[in-house]
């Protein structure tokens, strides 16, 4: 029998489980669609040896977007703030980070001149009216607004750690900018991982009555004015009033086939993810115990040691960190060539670390983010019904000014209110 839902959501992950925890209050038959054997999506957590790995680093920004949108649902986030105490590496040397008031001081990675030009470019990105940057790349505005070869690089480097972009060229200066400012007013490593935001959100929804189906493939949607048709890869067909897609774009594309014939779909099918390789590793103990932070300051490389600020194993005793490398985009990628590469990086940080291995797991080539953020993107993303009436986007990659879990999460709520102000208007 073909079934009949108000509001039928394709993915369970955070957009796709913050929307329906903003639906679930206003009386709506909800289905949430994942093809997934497991929920969470990216923001799954996979406990492996008693250890808990989050799919690669995972950093909640503490002044963003999400976090409110989070704390409105009554989501419990536990966990500490990182300190950007560490060092910056170029090949072999390692400097003091200048990222702290105690790292600007004592790091020989800046003469005295180029640490004051770090200072005021800090204070001028803190100030930054960021709408200004609308038409600017990344690249251009660094250009414009560093003086010295080494504030660039610096730029460069905390533009990739609070964004993850590494193709300073390509990306809007307006987007990272303002991640760059949300960014330095630090992060939360959370004590068991994402997984206790998905966890939560979904105990949350079912006890609201939503449904939540895994293991379930949308192939395709035939929309239609009344009802829109999605049959599933088992030939199911559920009928929804609404849909809400948190899939990747080009996927929303191919499941809509020849309806994906206009305007916006073409934006969908040029949006390209930003990508990259992650180390996820557990210790018995650190060889050098001190050092928990390190970012490459020319090769894109990171590193963080996230137990030291959240729980992340069964007995709290073993070292869980990440290693990661931010990949440029369509650049062919060669796994082998990458873990050696990340493992080179862990070695030089943390000498012998293979002797102390509990687990660890490679993921060479993973999308963080389903949009690598352009200039004049957000002018396709202003709403999330598309063109096509009762067929709405969420994700990480739908938000007009977010990206990361900003963009799954913000997405997620401004797709859920635009569906309810309709229905509110409809009584
Ligand atoms: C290595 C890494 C590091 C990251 N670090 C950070 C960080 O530090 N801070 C931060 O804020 N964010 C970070 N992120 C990004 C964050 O995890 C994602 O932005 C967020 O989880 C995306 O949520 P989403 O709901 O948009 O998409 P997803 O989590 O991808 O959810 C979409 C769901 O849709 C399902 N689906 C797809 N197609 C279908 C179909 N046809 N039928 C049914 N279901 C389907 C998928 O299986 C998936 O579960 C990181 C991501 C990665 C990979």
């Amino acid at each position: 029998m073909t079934q009949k839902w108000d509001v039928v959501i394709i993915g369970a992950g955070l957009a796709g489980y913050v929307a329906a925890n903003y639906l679930a209050k206003n009386d709506l038959s909800i289905l949430i669609l994942e093809r997934g054997k497991h929920v969470g999506g990216r923001a799954k957590t996979d406990k492996i040896k008693h250890q808990y790995f989050n799919l690669g680093p995972h950093a909640l920004y503490k002044k963003g977007k999400a976090k409110p949108i989070l704390e409105e649902l009554r989501i419990n986030l536990n966990g500490k703030s990182p300190k950007l105490t560490g060092f910056l590496i170029e090949n072999n040397t390692a400097y003091v980070a200048p990222l702290t008031p105690s790292g600007l001081f004592s790091t020989s990675f800046l003469n005295w001149k180029e640490r004051l030009e770090w200072v005021g470019v800090l204070m001028k990105v803190n100030r930054m009216d960021t709408e200004k940057l609308a038409d600017l790349t990344f690249q251009h505005w660094v250009k414009q607004i560093a003086l010295s070869p080494k504030v660039e690089a610096l730029l460069y480097v905390l533009a990739r750690l609070t964004t993850y972009c590494h193709a300073p060229d390509k990306v809007s200066a307006k987007l990272i900018v303002s991640h760059l400012k949300v960014g330095m007013s630090g992060v939360l490593y959370l004590d068991g991982g994402w997984q206790t935001i998905i966890d939560q959100l979904h105990n949350k929804a079912v006890i609201s009555g939503i449904q939540v189906h895994s293991h379930s493939v949308v192939k395709h949607i035939a929309p239609s004015v009344d009802h829109h048709t999605l049959m599933l890869s088992n030939n199911e067909e559920i009928l929804a009033k609404r849909v809400i897609c948190t899939t990747h774009p080009q996927e929303l594309n191919n499941m809509l086939g020849a309806e994906a014939n206009l305007l916006q779909n073409r934006f969908f099918a040029q949006i390209t993810p930003i990508k990259g390789a992650t180390l996820d590793v557990a210790l018995t103990q650190l060889p050098n115990p001190k050092l928990s932070f390190a970012m490459g300051i020319t090769a894109p490389f990171y590193y963080s040691v996230h137990s030291n600020d959240a729980q992340l194993s069964d007995d709290g005793k073993s070292t869980i960190l990440h290693v990661f490398k931010y990949h440029s985009p369509h650049l062919h990628i060669d796994g082998k060539e990458v873990k050696h590469e990340l493992e080179q990086f862990l070695e030089q940080l943390q000498p012998e670390w293979q002797k102390y291995v509990i687990t660890k797991r490679f993921i060479p080539n993973i999308i963080v983010n389903q949009r690598l953020p352009r200039i004049g993107d957000e002018q396709n993303l202003k709403r999330s019904e598309t063109d096509i009436p009762g067929l709405y986007i969420a994700g990480d990659w739908a938000s007009p000014n977010s990206i990361l879990s900003e963009g799954a999460i913000s997405s997620g709520k401004q797709a859920a209110q635009e569906i309810i102000k309709i229905e509110n208007e409809m009584i």
